[in-house]
Protein backbone atom coordinates (compact mmCIF):
# COMPACT_ATOMS: atom_id res chain seq x y z
CA UNK A 1 0.00 0.00 0.00
CA UNK A 2 1.30 3.58 -0.85
CA UNK A 3 1.18 6.00 1.51
CA UNK A 4 0.81 9.59 -0.12
CA UNK A 5 3.19 12.05 1.18
CA UNK A 6 1.59 14.99 3.71
CA UNK A 7 1.47 17.77 1.63
CA UNK A 8 -0.92 15.27 -0.85
CA UNK A 9 -3.05 14.33 2.23
CA UNK A 10 -2.95 17.87 3.37
CA UNK A 11 -4.76 19.47 0.06
CA UNK A 12 -6.89 16.47 -0.16
CA UNK A 13 -7.77 17.31 3.29
CA UNK A 14 -8.87 21.03 2.51
CA UNK A 15 -10.84 19.74 -0.50
CA UNK A 16 -12.85 17.77 0.99
CA UNK A 17 -13.54 20.47 3.90
CA UNK A 18 -14.43 22.84 0.57
CA UNK A 19 -16.96 20.15 -0.50
CA UNK A 20 -18.58 19.84 2.75
CA UNK A 21 -18.79 23.54 3.08
CA UNK A 22 -20.53 23.53 -0.16
CA UNK A 23 -22.83 21.25 0.59
CA UNK A 24 -23.82 23.31 3.57
CA UNK A 25 -24.18 26.33 1.75
CA UNK A 26 -26.47 25.00 -0.75
CA UNK A 27 -30.01 25.47 0.48
CA UNK A 28 -33.16 25.62 -1.20
CA UNK A 29 -33.44 30.05 0.00
CA UNK A 30 -30.83 30.32 -2.71
CA UNK A 31 -31.24 31.90 -6.83
CA UNK A 32 -29.94 29.66 -8.99
CA UNK A 33 -27.57 32.04 -9.66
CA UNK A 34 -26.55 31.88 -6.51
CA UNK A 35 -26.49 28.44 -6.67
CA UNK A 36 -23.76 28.84 -9.98
CA UNK A 37 -21.52 31.33 -8.19
CA UNK A 38 -21.31 28.93 -4.71
CA UNK A 39 -20.18 25.57 -6.98
CA UNK A 40 -18.33 27.55 -9.31
CA UNK A 41 -16.06 29.08 -6.61
CA UNK A 42 -16.14 26.07 -4.86
CA UNK A 43 -14.58 24.23 -7.87
CA UNK A 44 -12.12 26.85 -8.51
CA UNK A 45 -10.91 26.29 -5.30
CA UNK A 46 -10.56 23.06 -4.92
CA UNK A 47 -9.01 22.62 -9.17
CA UNK A 48 -6.73 25.88 -8.48
CA UNK A 49 -8.12 27.32 -12.29
CA UNK A 50 -8.34 30.50 -12.60
CA UNK A 51 -10.82 30.03 -15.28
CA UNK A 52 -14.31 29.18 -14.88
CA UNK A 53 -17.66 29.33 -16.26
CA UNK A 54 -21.06 27.38 -15.79
CA UNK A 55 -24.73 28.00 -16.94
CA UNK A 56 -27.74 26.82 -16.02
CA UNK A 57 -30.23 25.63 -18.05
CA UNK A 58 -34.07 24.83 -18.43
CA UNK A 59 -34.74 22.78 -21.62
CA UNK A 60 -31.74 23.07 -23.07
CA UNK A 61 -31.55 26.97 -22.90
CA UNK A 62 -29.59 29.42 -20.92
CA UNK A 63 -31.36 30.71 -17.85
CA UNK A 64 -28.11 32.22 -16.14
CA UNK A 65 -24.77 32.38 -16.33
CA UNK A 66 -21.50 33.08 -13.58
CA UNK A 67 -18.22 33.34 -15.22
CA UNK A 68 -14.73 33.44 -12.73
CA UNK A 69 -12.58 37.16 -12.40
CA UNK A 70 -15.78 38.35 -15.19
CA UNK A 71 -16.20 41.64 -14.00
CA UNK A 72 -19.50 43.61 -14.12
CA UNK A 73 -18.70 45.02 -17.62
CA UNK A 74 -18.13 41.63 -18.90
CA UNK A 75 -21.49 40.29 -20.35
CA UNK A 76 -21.04 36.49 -20.11
CA UNK A 77 -24.66 35.61 -21.30
CA UNK A 78 -24.19 36.14 -25.53
CA UNK A 79 -20.58 34.25 -25.38
CA UNK A 80 -22.19 31.75 -23.29
CA UNK A 81 -25.18 31.30 -26.09
CA UNK A 82 -22.12 31.33 -28.60
CA UNK A 83 -20.53 28.71 -26.80
CA UNK A 84 -23.82 26.55 -26.03
CA UNK A 85 -24.43 26.52 -29.66
CA UNK A 86 -21.52 25.73 -31.08
CA UNK A 87 -18.15 25.69 -28.19
CA UNK A 88 -16.78 22.42 -25.90
CA UNK A 89 -19.79 22.82 -23.06
CA UNK A 90 -22.52 22.46 -26.36
CA UNK A 91 -20.84 19.17 -27.16
CA UNK A 92 -21.49 18.58 -23.24
CA UNK A 93 -24.74 19.55 -23.39
CA UNK A 94 -25.93 17.16 -25.99
CA UNK A 95 -23.66 14.28 -25.18
CA UNK A 96 -24.49 13.67 -21.45
CA UNK A 97 -20.58 13.27 -20.35
CA UNK A 98 -18.02 14.73 -19.21
CA UNK A 99 -14.69 15.98 -21.14
CA UNK A 100 -11.57 16.72 -20.99
CA UNK A 101 -9.21 18.96 -23.65
CA UNK A 102 -5.77 18.44 -22.78
CA UNK A 103 -4.64 20.99 -25.08
CA UNK A 104 -7.36 23.58 -26.01
CA UNK A 105 -5.06 25.34 -28.80
CA UNK A 106 -5.35 22.26 -31.17
CA UNK A 107 -9.23 21.52 -29.99
CA UNK A 108 -11.82 22.82 -32.42
CA UNK A 109 -14.47 22.95 -29.89
CA UNK A 110 -12.76 25.21 -27.96
CA UNK A 111 -13.46 28.61 -29.17
CA UNK A 112 -10.87 31.20 -29.60
CA UNK A 113 -13.18 33.57 -27.80
CA UNK A 114 -11.30 37.33 -27.22
CA UNK A 115 -12.84 37.71 -23.96
CA UNK A 116 -9.68 37.03 -21.35
CA UNK A 117 -10.36 36.06 -18.79
CA UNK A 118 -13.52 33.82 -19.72
CA UNK A 119 -11.16 32.43 -22.74
CA UNK A 120 -7.74 31.34 -22.24
CA UNK A 121 -6.21 30.90 -25.76
CA UNK A 122 -3.63 28.12 -24.51
CA UNK A 123 -3.78 25.04 -21.86
CA UNK A 124 -6.22 22.73 -20.99
CA UNK A 125 -9.64 22.45 -19.81
CA UNK A 126 -12.22 20.32 -18.13
CA UNK A 127 -15.99 20.43 -18.97
CA UNK A 128 -18.80 18.53 -16.85
CA UNK A 129 -22.92 18.60 -17.47
CA UNK A 130 -24.51 19.02 -14.18
CA UNK A 131 -27.17 16.21 -14.84
CA UNK A 132 -30.44 16.14 -12.38
CA UNK A 133 -33.36 13.08 -13.32
CA UNK A 134 -31.63 12.74 -16.11
CA UNK A 135 -31.99 16.36 -17.34
CA UNK A 136 -28.91 18.44 -18.10
CA UNK A 137 -29.34 21.49 -15.58
CA UNK A 138 -26.42 23.09 -16.11
CA UNK A 139 -22.68 22.80 -17.56
CA UNK A 140 -19.74 23.92 -15.77
CA UNK A 141 -16.06 24.85 -17.87
CA UNK A 142 -13.18 25.10 -16.42
CA UNK A 143 -9.65 26.26 -18.08
CA UNK A 144 -5.79 26.11 -16.97
CA UNK A 145 -3.22 27.29 -18.47
CA UNK A 146 -0.92 24.37 -18.47
CA UNK A 147 -2.19 21.90 -20.86
CA UNK A 148 -2.81 18.46 -19.79
CA UNK A 149 -3.64 19.91 -15.98
CA UNK A 150 -6.64 17.43 -15.22
CA UNK A 151 -6.23 14.32 -14.34
CA UNK A 152 -8.53 11.64 -13.32
CA UNK A 153 -8.58 12.37 -9.42
CA UNK A 154 -9.63 16.04 -10.24
CA UNK A 155 -12.82 14.34 -12.67
CA UNK A 156 -13.82 12.50 -9.55
CA UNK A 157 -14.12 15.38 -7.17
CA UNK A 158 -15.73 17.48 -10.01
CA UNK A 159 -18.33 15.03 -10.30
CA UNK A 160 -19.23 14.58 -6.96
CA UNK A 161 -19.55 18.66 -7.12
CA UNK A 162 -21.72 18.84 -9.83
CA UNK A 163 -24.11 16.28 -8.39
CA UNK A 164 -24.43 18.26 -5.35
CA UNK A 165 -24.71 21.13 -8.05
CA UNK A 166 -27.05 19.79 -10.47
CA UNK A 167 -29.27 18.50 -7.11
CA UNK A 168 -29.42 22.04 -5.44
CA UNK A 169 -29.80 24.11 -8.72
CA UNK A 170 -32.76 21.85 -10.21
CA UNK A 171 -34.34 23.00 -6.95
CA UNK A 172 -34.02 26.04 -6.54
CA UNK A 173 -35.29 26.68 -10.23
CA UNK A 174 -38.36 24.69 -9.77
CA UNK A 175 -39.04 26.82 -6.60
CA UNK A 176 -38.43 29.96 -9.04
CA UNK A 177 -40.75 28.68 -11.05
CA UNK A 178 -43.49 28.00 -8.12
CA UNK A 179 -43.06 31.66 -7.25
CA UNK A 180 -43.29 33.14 -10.20
CA UNK A 181 -46.34 30.81 -11.10
CA UNK A 182 -47.60 31.99 -7.56
CA UNK A 183 -46.89 35.55 -8.40
CA UNK A 184 -48.56 35.37 -12.10
CA UNK A 185 -51.87 33.86 -10.04
CA UNK A 186 -52.17 36.08 -7.25
CA UNK A 187 -51.62 38.84 -9.92
CA UNK A 188 -54.68 37.74 -11.85
CA UNK A 189 -56.61 36.27 -8.09
CA UNK A 190 -56.59 40.05 -7.38
CA UNK A 191 -56.89 41.89 -10.69
CA UNK A 192 -60.67 39.43 -11.50
CA UNK A 193 -63.26 42.21 -11.63
CA UNK A 194 -65.61 39.33 -9.71
CA UNK A 195 -65.37 38.99 -5.87
CA UNK A 196 -63.46 35.93 -5.14
CA UNK A 197 -63.13 34.08 -1.20
CA UNK A 198 -60.74 31.05 -1.04
CA UNK A 199 -61.56 29.05 1.96
CA UNK A 200 -60.04 25.72 3.05
CA UNK A 201 -62.11 22.52 3.08
CA UNK A 202 -63.82 23.35 6.33
CA UNK A 203 -65.10 27.13 5.38
CA UNK A 204 -61.64 29.23 7.40
CA UNK A 205 -61.25 32.08 4.89
CA UNK A 206 -57.35 32.17 3.62
CA UNK A 207 -57.60 34.71 1.02
CA UNK A 208 -59.85 37.16 -0.66
CA UNK A 209 -59.32 39.38 -3.62
CA UNK A 210 -59.70 42.80 -3.95
CA UNK A 211 -62.92 43.09 -5.48
CA UNK A 212 -64.22 41.06 -3.22
CA UNK A 213 -62.97 43.89 -0.24
CA UNK A 214 -64.70 46.24 -1.84
CA UNK A 215 -67.37 44.43 -2.11
CA UNK A 216 -68.08 43.18 1.56
CA UNK A 217 -65.67 46.29 2.82
CA UNK A 218 -63.68 44.35 4.68
CA UNK A 219 -59.71 44.51 4.86
CA UNK A 220 -57.86 41.00 3.51
CA UNK A 221 -56.41 41.22 7.66
CA UNK A 222 -60.05 41.23 8.88
CA UNK A 223 -61.29 38.42 7.21
CA UNK A 224 -58.56 36.01 6.28
CA UNK A 225 -58.79 33.69 9.43
CA UNK A 226 -62.80 33.81 10.12
CA UNK A 227 -65.23 31.44 9.00
CA UNK A 228 -67.14 31.83 5.81
CA UNK A 229 -70.25 32.02 7.27
CA UNK A 230 -68.85 35.90 8.50
CA UNK A 231 -69.79 36.92 4.93
CA UNK A 232 -73.15 34.09 4.41
CA UNK A 233 -74.60 33.77 7.74
CA UNK A 234 -76.23 31.50 8.84
CA UNK A 235 -79.87 31.60 8.82
CA UNK A 236 -80.09 32.21 5.12
CA UNK A 237 -78.15 30.13 3.02
CA UNK A 238 -75.74 27.88 4.85
CA UNK A 239 -72.80 28.03 2.26
CA UNK A 240 -71.61 24.16 3.84
CA UNK A 241 -74.71 23.23 4.55
CA UNK A 242 -77.11 20.32 3.44
CA UNK A 243 -75.78 18.53 0.67
CA UNK A 244 -73.51 20.97 -0.58
CA UNK A 245 -70.56 20.10 1.36
CA UNK A 246 -71.24 16.48 0.05
CA UNK A 247 -71.12 17.81 -3.80
CA UNK A 248 -68.13 20.39 -3.20
CA UNK A 249 -66.07 17.24 -1.71
CA UNK A 250 -66.43 15.07 -4.70
CA UNK A 251 -65.51 17.98 -7.07
CA UNK A 252 -68.75 19.39 -8.38
CA UNK A 253 -69.38 23.12 -8.82
CA UNK A 254 -72.29 24.24 -6.55
CA UNK A 255 -74.53 27.27 -7.60
CA UNK A 256 -76.77 28.99 -5.25
CA UNK A 257 -78.68 32.21 -4.51
CA UNK A 258 -77.50 33.69 -1.51
CA UNK A 259 -77.17 36.84 0.96
CA UNK A 260 -73.76 38.41 1.97
CA UNK A 261 -73.47 40.52 5.16
CA UNK A 262 -71.46 43.39 4.23
CA UNK A 263 -69.02 45.29 7.27
CA UNK A 264 -71.74 47.49 6.85
CA UNK A 265 -74.22 45.22 8.23
CA UNK A 266 -75.65 45.52 4.79
CA UNK A 267 -77.18 42.31 2.94
CA UNK A 268 -76.67 41.99 -0.22
CA UNK A 269 -78.04 39.37 -3.05
CA UNK A 270 -75.54 37.41 -4.70
CA UNK A 271 -75.39 34.18 -6.90
CA UNK A 272 -72.84 31.92 -5.42
CA UNK A 273 -70.33 29.61 -7.48
CA UNK A 274 -68.30 27.46 -5.12
CA UNK A 275 -65.71 24.64 -6.32
CA UNK A 276 -62.98 22.70 -4.79
CA UNK A 277 -59.96 23.46 -6.23
CA UNK A 278 -56.61 20.82 -5.81
CA UNK A 279 -53.16 21.60 -4.77
CA UNK A 280 -50.82 19.64 -3.66
CA UNK A 281 -48.52 21.75 -2.26
CA UNK A 282 -50.58 24.05 -0.04
CA UNK A 283 -53.28 21.47 0.96
CA UNK A 284 -57.37 21.76 -1.36
CA UNK A 285 -59.23 24.91 -0.75
CA UNK A 286 -62.83 25.85 -1.88
CA UNK A 287 -63.09 28.96 -3.84
CA UNK A 288 -65.98 30.87 -3.87
CA UNK A 289 -66.96 33.29 -6.92
CA UNK A 290 -69.91 36.19 -5.47
CA UNK A 291 -71.60 37.06 -7.88
CA UNK A 292 -73.42 40.64 -7.23
CA UNK A 293 -76.93 40.47 -7.80
CA UNK A 294 -78.30 43.87 -6.67
CA UNK A 295 -78.80 45.62 -10.16
CA UNK A 296 -79.91 42.33 -11.76
CA UNK A 297 -82.88 41.99 -8.56
CA UNK A 298 -83.66 46.02 -8.61
CA UNK A 299 -84.36 45.69 -12.40
CA UNK A 300 -86.57 42.82 -12.24
CA UNK A 301 -88.00 44.27 -9.60
CA UNK A 302 -89.42 47.34 -11.35
CA UNK A 303 -90.51 45.01 -14.00
CA UNK A 304 -92.74 43.64 -11.98
CA UNK A 305 -93.72 46.33 -9.91
CA UNK A 306 -94.38 48.19 -13.72
CA UNK A 307 -96.66 45.19 -14.97
CA UNK A 308 -98.31 44.73 -11.73
CA UNK A 309 -99.50 48.38 -11.66
CA UNK A 310 -100.54 47.84 -15.48
CA UNK A 311 -102.61 44.96 -14.92
CA UNK A 312 -103.45 46.26 -11.76
CA UNK A 313 -104.92 49.39 -13.26
CA UNK A 314 -106.40 47.45 -16.37
CA UNK A 315 -108.74 45.90 -13.78
CA UNK A 316 -110.94 49.38 -13.26
CA UNK A 317 -111.81 50.08 -16.85
CA UNK A 318 -112.32 46.36 -17.87
CA UNK A 319 -114.54 46.03 -14.91
CA UNK A 320 -116.22 49.24 -16.03
CA UNK A 321 -116.82 47.69 -19.69
CA UNK A 322 -118.06 44.53 -18.43
CA UNK A 323 -121.27 45.90 -16.23
CA UNK A 324 -121.62 48.53 -19.68
CA UNK A 325 -121.79 45.83 -21.74
CA UNK A 326 -124.78 43.49 -19.26
CA UNK A 327 -126.86 47.33 -19.02
CA UNK A 328 -126.69 47.50 -22.46
CA UNK A 329 -127.41 43.79 -22.68
CA UNK A 330 -130.55 44.51 -20.48
CA UNK A 331 -131.40 47.86 -22.53
CA UNK A 332 -131.36 46.17 -25.89
CA UNK A 333 -133.10 42.64 -25.02
CA UNK A 334 -135.72 43.61 -26.95
CA UNK A 335 -133.75 45.07 -30.02
CA UNK A 336 -135.44 44.34 -33.00
CA UNK A 337 -131.95 43.88 -35.05
CA UNK A 338 -130.45 40.69 -33.88
CA UNK A 339 -127.18 41.08 -35.17
CA UNK A 340 -127.07 43.77 -31.88
CA UNK A 341 -127.63 40.96 -29.20
CA UNK A 342 -124.83 39.08 -31.17
CA UNK A 343 -122.70 41.78 -31.04
CA UNK A 344 -123.20 42.46 -27.43
CA UNK A 345 -121.91 38.72 -26.60
CA UNK A 346 -119.12 39.08 -28.62
CA UNK A 347 -117.83 41.97 -25.98
CA UNK A 348 -118.99 40.23 -23.28
CA UNK A 349 -116.99 36.90 -24.11
CA UNK A 350 -113.80 39.17 -25.25
CA UNK A 351 -113.97 41.61 -21.77
CA UNK A 352 -114.12 38.18 -20.17
CA UNK A 353 -111.45 36.35 -21.30
CA UNK A 354 -109.36 39.56 -20.98
CA UNK A 355 -110.45 40.21 -17.60
CA UNK A 356 -109.12 36.17 -16.74
CA UNK A 357 -105.88 36.75 -18.56
CA UNK A 358 -105.09 39.67 -16.44
CA UNK A 359 -106.26 37.77 -13.56
CA UNK A 360 -103.98 35.21 -14.00
CA UNK A 361 -101.24 37.16 -14.78
CA UNK A 362 -101.84 38.85 -11.44
CA UNK A 363 -101.58 35.80 -9.77
CA UNK A 364 -98.87 34.01 -11.35
CA UNK A 365 -96.75 37.02 -10.23
CA UNK A 366 -98.21 37.67 -7.03
CA UNK A 367 -97.82 33.55 -6.39
CA UNK A 368 -94.00 33.74 -7.35
CA UNK A 369 -93.33 36.74 -5.52
CA UNK A 370 -93.99 34.41 -2.59
CA UNK A 371 -96.90 35.73 -0.95
CA UNK A 372 -98.46 33.83 1.71
CA UNK A 373 -101.77 32.80 1.69
CA UNK A 374 -103.77 34.73 3.81
CA UNK A 375 -107.28 33.26 3.71
CA UNK A 376 -107.26 30.12 4.62
CA UNK A 377 -109.91 28.77 5.66
CA UNK A 378 -111.48 24.78 6.75
CA UNK A 379 -113.31 23.85 3.49
CA UNK A 380 -114.69 20.40 2.12
CA UNK A 381 -113.26 20.10 -1.62
CA UNK A 382 -116.83 19.02 -2.38
CA UNK A 383 -118.18 22.44 -2.06
CA UNK A 384 -115.36 23.89 -4.03
CA UNK A 385 -115.52 21.41 -6.84
CA UNK A 386 -119.92 21.67 -7.05
CA UNK A 387 -119.44 25.37 -7.03
CA UNK A 388 -116.67 25.14 -10.07
CA UNK A 389 -118.75 22.69 -11.70
CA UNK A 390 -121.92 25.28 -11.91
CA UNK A 391 -119.73 28.10 -13.29
CA UNK A 392 -118.28 26.04 -16.33
CA UNK A 393 -121.68 24.24 -16.68
CA UNK A 394 -122.49 26.64 -19.68
CA UNK A 395 -119.30 26.48 -21.77
CA UNK A 396 -119.84 22.56 -21.03
CA UNK A 397 -123.74 22.74 -22.46
CA UNK A 398 -122.45 24.62 -25.35
CA UNK A 399 -120.73 22.00 -26.43
CA UNK A 400 -123.15 19.42 -25.43
CA UNK A 401 -120.13 17.98 -23.34
CA UNK A 402 -121.23 15.82 -20.30
CA UNK A 403 -119.79 16.52 -17.15
CA UNK A 404 -119.23 13.51 -14.97
CA UNK A 405 -118.82 13.73 -10.98
CA UNK A 406 -117.05 10.85 -8.55
CA UNK A 407 -116.79 11.87 -5.17
CA UNK A 408 -115.33 9.35 -2.65
CA UNK A 409 -117.07 9.36 0.78
CA UNK A 410 -115.89 10.58 4.05
CA UNK A 411 -112.99 12.94 2.62
CA UNK A 412 -111.37 15.44 5.16
CA UNK A 413 -111.53 19.22 5.93
CA UNK A 414 -108.91 21.03 4.14
CA UNK A 415 -107.17 23.85 5.32
CA UNK A 416 -106.72 26.47 2.44
CA UNK A 417 -107.46 29.57 0.39
CA UNK A 418 -110.79 28.52 -1.18
CA UNK A 419 -110.71 31.00 -3.76
CA UNK A 420 -107.66 30.28 -4.91
CA UNK A 421 -108.45 26.26 -5.03
CA UNK A 422 -111.47 26.67 -6.64
CA UNK A 423 -110.26 28.73 -9.34
CA UNK A 424 -107.52 26.10 -9.92
CA UNK A 425 -110.30 23.43 -10.44
CA UNK A 426 -112.21 25.59 -12.84
CA UNK A 427 -109.06 26.42 -14.53
CA UNK A 428 -108.39 22.64 -15.00
CA UNK A 429 -111.86 21.98 -16.39
CA UNK A 430 -111.91 24.86 -18.66
CA UNK A 431 -108.90 23.69 -20.34
CA UNK A 432 -111.14 20.32 -20.12
CA UNK A 433 -113.72 21.53 -22.22
CA UNK A 434 -112.20 23.69 -24.01
CA UNK A 435 -110.27 20.80 -25.51
CA UNK A 436 -111.94 18.08 -26.06
CA UNK A 437 -114.35 17.93 -28.96
CA UNK A 438 -118.17 18.51 -28.93
CA UNK A 439 -120.21 15.62 -27.14
CA UNK A 440 -117.16 14.19 -25.32
CA UNK A 441 -116.95 13.20 -21.58
CA UNK A 442 -115.11 15.52 -18.42
CA UNK A 443 -114.83 13.74 -15.34
CA UNK A 444 -113.89 15.16 -12.26
CA UNK A 445 -113.25 12.96 -9.30
CA UNK A 446 -111.60 12.72 -5.69
CA UNK A 447 -109.93 10.53 -3.28
CA UNK A 448 -107.57 10.23 -0.45
CA UNK A 449 -104.58 8.23 0.49
CA UNK A 450 -104.60 9.82 4.14
CA UNK A 451 -102.17 11.96 4.21
CA UNK A 452 -103.78 13.64 1.11
CA UNK A 453 -106.39 14.36 -1.08
CA UNK A 454 -106.77 14.10 -4.58
CA UNK A 455 -108.87 15.84 -7.19
CA UNK A 456 -108.51 14.29 -10.36
CA UNK A 457 -110.07 16.00 -13.83
CA UNK A 458 -110.25 13.71 -17.06
CA UNK A 459 -111.37 14.64 -20.43
CA UNK A 460 -111.52 12.74 -24.02
CA UNK A 461 -109.97 14.85 -25.60
CA UNK A 462 -106.70 14.65 -27.96
CA UNK A 463 -104.41 14.84 -25.21
CA UNK A 464 -100.96 16.05 -24.66
CA UNK A 465 -98.10 14.83 -27.05
CA UNK A 466 -95.36 13.22 -25.11
CA UNK A 467 -92.26 15.87 -25.57
CA UNK A 468 -94.86 18.96 -24.36
CA UNK A 469 -95.42 17.35 -21.13
CA UNK A 470 -92.29 18.16 -19.10
CA UNK A 471 -92.94 22.03 -20.15
CA UNK A 472 -96.62 22.16 -20.08
CA UNK A 473 -96.56 24.45 -16.38
CA UNK A 474 -94.50 26.75 -17.32
CA UNK A 475 -95.15 29.89 -17.96
CA UNK A 476 -96.53 31.22 -21.54
CA UNK A 477 -96.55 27.18 -22.23
CA UNK A 478 -98.56 26.28 -24.92
CA UNK A 479 -99.25 23.51 -27.12
CA UNK A 480 -100.82 24.16 -30.81
CA UNK A 481 -103.97 22.03 -31.21
CA UNK A 482 -105.36 22.15 -34.44
CA UNK A 483 -109.17 23.62 -34.86
CA UNK A 484 -108.65 24.51 -31.01
CA UNK A 485 -108.50 27.70 -29.34
CA UNK A 486 -105.43 29.58 -28.66
CA UNK A 487 -104.67 30.55 -25.13
CA UNK A 488 -102.25 32.73 -23.33
CA UNK A 489 -100.59 29.52 -21.31
CA UNK A 490 -100.71 30.96 -17.86
CA UNK A 491 -103.33 28.58 -16.66
CA UNK A 492 -101.24 25.69 -15.34
CA UNK A 493 -98.73 28.08 -13.78
CA UNK A 494 -101.39 29.53 -11.93
CA UNK A 495 -103.12 25.94 -10.75
CA UNK A 496 -98.96 24.82 -10.20
CA UNK A 497 -98.40 27.87 -8.00
CA UNK A 498 -101.26 27.52 -6.23
CA UNK A 499 -100.99 24.05 -5.49
CA UNK A 500 -97.94 24.53 -4.09
CA UNK A 501 -98.62 27.52 -1.91
CA UNK A 502 -100.61 24.77 -0.44
CA UNK A 503 -97.74 22.48 -0.16
CA UNK A 504 -99.38 20.23 -2.51
CA UNK A 505 -98.42 19.18 -6.19
CA UNK A 506 -99.77 18.77 -9.65
CA UNK A 507 -99.24 16.46 -12.16
CA UNK A 508 -100.54 14.83 -15.58
CA UNK A 509 -100.88 12.02 -17.72
CA UNK A 510 -102.05 12.23 -20.96
CA UNK A 511 -101.77 9.76 -23.87
CA UNK A 512 -102.35 11.18 -27.68
CA UNK A 513 -106.04 10.49 -28.70
CA UNK A 514 -106.78 9.34 -25.31
CA UNK A 515 -107.54 12.37 -23.42
CA UNK A 516 -105.73 14.10 -20.21
CA UNK A 517 -105.52 13.31 -17.03
CA UNK A 518 -104.65 16.19 -14.52
CA UNK A 519 -104.27 15.37 -11.05
CA UNK A 520 -103.45 17.80 -8.25
CA UNK A 521 -102.54 16.43 -4.29
CA UNK A 522 -103.27 18.72 -1.16
CA UNK A 523 -101.74 17.60 1.70
CA UNK A 524 -104.32 16.97 4.74
CA UNK A 525 -102.07 17.93 7.78
CA UNK A 526 -99.14 19.92 6.54
CA UNK A 527 -100.28 23.67 5.51
CA UNK A 528 -96.46 24.30 5.26
CA UNK A 529 -94.84 24.85 1.84
CA UNK A 530 -92.36 22.25 0.66
CA UNK A 531 -90.69 21.64 -2.48
CA UNK A 532 -91.98 19.09 -4.24
CA UNK A 533 -91.57 18.09 -7.86
CA UNK A 534 -93.62 19.21 -10.49
CA UNK A 535 -94.72 16.76 -12.50
CA UNK A 536 -95.47 13.46 -10.62
CA UNK A 537 -95.85 9.92 -11.66
CA UNK A 538 -98.31 8.98 -8.70
CA UNK A 539 -100.39 5.62 -9.30
CA UNK A 540 -103.47 7.51 -8.74
P1 LIG B 1 -103.89 28.13 -22.14
O1 LIG B 1 -104.97 27.11 -22.10
O2 LIG B 1 -104.34 29.48 -21.76
O3 LIG B 1 -103.08 28.09 -23.39
P2 LIG B 1 -102.78 26.64 -19.97
O4 LIG B 1 -101.58 26.93 -19.13
O5 LIG B 1 -104.05 26.44 -19.29
O6 LIG B 1 -102.84 27.81 -21.02
O7 LIG B 1 -102.43 25.38 -20.84
C1 LIG B 1 -101.20 25.28 -21.51
C2 LIG B 1 -101.32 24.38 -22.71
O8 LIG B 1 -101.57 23.04 -22.26
C3 LIG B 1 -102.48 24.71 -23.61
O9 LIG B 1 -102.07 25.59 -24.64
C4 LIG B 1 -102.88 23.38 -24.16
O10 LIG B 1 -102.16 23.15 -25.34
C5 LIG B 1 -102.41 22.36 -23.15
N1 LIG B 1 -103.54 21.81 -22.39
C6 LIG B 1 -103.96 22.18 -21.17
N2 LIG B 1 -105.01 21.42 -20.76
C7 LIG B 1 -105.23 20.55 -21.76
C8 LIG B 1 -106.18 19.49 -21.94
N3 LIG B 1 -107.08 19.17 -21.02
N4 LIG B 1 -106.12 18.78 -23.10
C9 LIG B 1 -105.19 19.07 -24.03
N5 LIG B 1 -104.29 20.07 -23.92
C10 LIG B 1 -104.30 20.80 -22.80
Amino acid sequence: MTTKPFQARFSEALRLAVVVRLARELNADLTPKEVLQRVLNATAEVLSTPHASIVALREKRLLATYALGAGPDVDAQPIMEHVLAEGLAGFVLHNYRTVIVNDIATNPLWMPLPDEPLSPQEGSALCVPLIHAGDVVGVMTLAHPARSYFSADAVHLINTISEMGAAALASTMSLEEARRANIRYSNLFDDVIVPIILTDLSGTIQAINRSACDFLGYTRAELVGQSISTVHRKGTTEPLGGHRYDHLIRGQEVRFRSLVWTKAGEKLPVRVYARRVRNEQSGDYIQWIEHDLSSELALEQLRQDLSAMVYHDMRGPLGNIHTSVLALQNLLAEHPNPRVADFLDVAVRSEQQVRRMVDALLDVQRLEEGSRLLSRTTTAIEELVDSALQQVQPAADEKNIQLRLALADDLPLLYLDANMVERVIINLLDNAIKYTPDYGVVTVSTASSGTEVFVRIKDTGPGIPQEALAHIFDKFARVEHPNMPHGVGLGLTFCKLAVEAHGGRIWVRSEPENGSVFTFALPINAPATKELPSVGMAAW
